[in-house]
């Protein structure tokens, strides 16, 4: 019951992000609103070969985020060996996050790694490879708010989430929550910072950074929904997949993994 009503936000949200400017977050390349013209800044021209193209939003810090113009993270470095297996030059496509799949439907893109959870509404519209990492939904709160313990006190309260994200979908799933979405998740944070949110549901690492060294926020001891990361390609494309799914093992396998991990997260010793 409660999962038809999560298919149907996903539909609205679907077809929500068509009309919005499609690449609002890129460097400087907004394309015109109602085209599908990609931004001219990191696209390769179609049918270019030397290039193989990552669709992320680089604002989920430590999978993907901007260090100067640069674009780094734990799936960047992933991506760069599916680029290398391939014998291509890694590109990569900048965008909000509720349009990557319909980027990557259109071709802009080759595949998509962006902290992407596998969903079964998802996985009607991509093929996922095998997922490469395991992680929660979080909720971020004031410190000194002490009516929201567990994401059965959200009911009531205003929630930030990030648009079209499974945390978006896990809220607006739930009946008496006020869903405000934000193209980014780090304006729903500052949302929460000025009182106008009452809290911010998303994932764990992501939300980790996002409170980092900030007194007046903090991230519930509460995790909930257990989700898995994997790479999306287009539905069919098997070849890739395939090439997607052997990287990953080889990047278990000769420990390269564990290096790109403890590049990317505290990891004690
Ligand atoms: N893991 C979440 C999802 O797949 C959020 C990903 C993101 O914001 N980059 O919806």
């Amino acid at each position: 019951m409660k999962k038809n009503k999560l298919l149907k936000v996903v539909a609205v949200i679907g077809a929500g992000v068509l009309g919005v400017s499609m690449f609002a977050g890129c460097a400087g390349s907004a394309a015109p609103q109602g085209t599908n013209d990609a931004p001219t800044t990191q696209t390769p021209p179609q049918g270019d070969n030397k290039y193989i193209v990552m669709g992320t939003n680089a604002e989920f810090e430590p999978f993907e985020y901007r260090e100067g113009s640069e674009i780094v993270g734990f799936d960047v470095e992933i991506s760069k060996a599916i680029a290398a297996k391939a014998g291509k030059e890694l590109k990569i496509e900048d965008m909000e996050f509720g349009t990557l799949i319909v980027g990557l439907n259109n071709k802009q893109m080759d595949f998509i790694a962006a902290g992407m959870s596998v969903t079964e509404d998802r996985k009607t519209q991509v093929d996922f490879s095998e997922p490469y990492f395991t992680s929660k939904q979080m909720i971020i709160v004031k410190s000194d708010d002490g009516s929201i313990q567990t994401a059965d006190d959200l009911v009531g309260k205003k929630v930030g989430v990030q648009l079209g994200t499974t945390g978006d979908l896990f809220v607006s799933g739930t009946d008496g929550v006020e869903v405000i979405q934000f193209d980014k998740a780090p304006l729903a944070v500052m949302e929460l910072k000025n009182g106008k949110v009452d809290a911010v549901v998303i994932d764990a690492e992501p939300a980790k950074r996002l409170v980092e060294g900030q007194d007046d926020i903090k991230v519930l001891d509460v995790p909930f929904t257990e989700e898995e990361y994997a790479i999306a390609v287009r539905k069919g494309d098997t070849e890739l997949l395939n090439l997607i799914n052997s990287v990953i093992a080889e990047l278990k396998e000769n420990g390269e993994y564990d290096r790109i991990f403890k590049q990317f997260f505290d990891v004690e010793e």
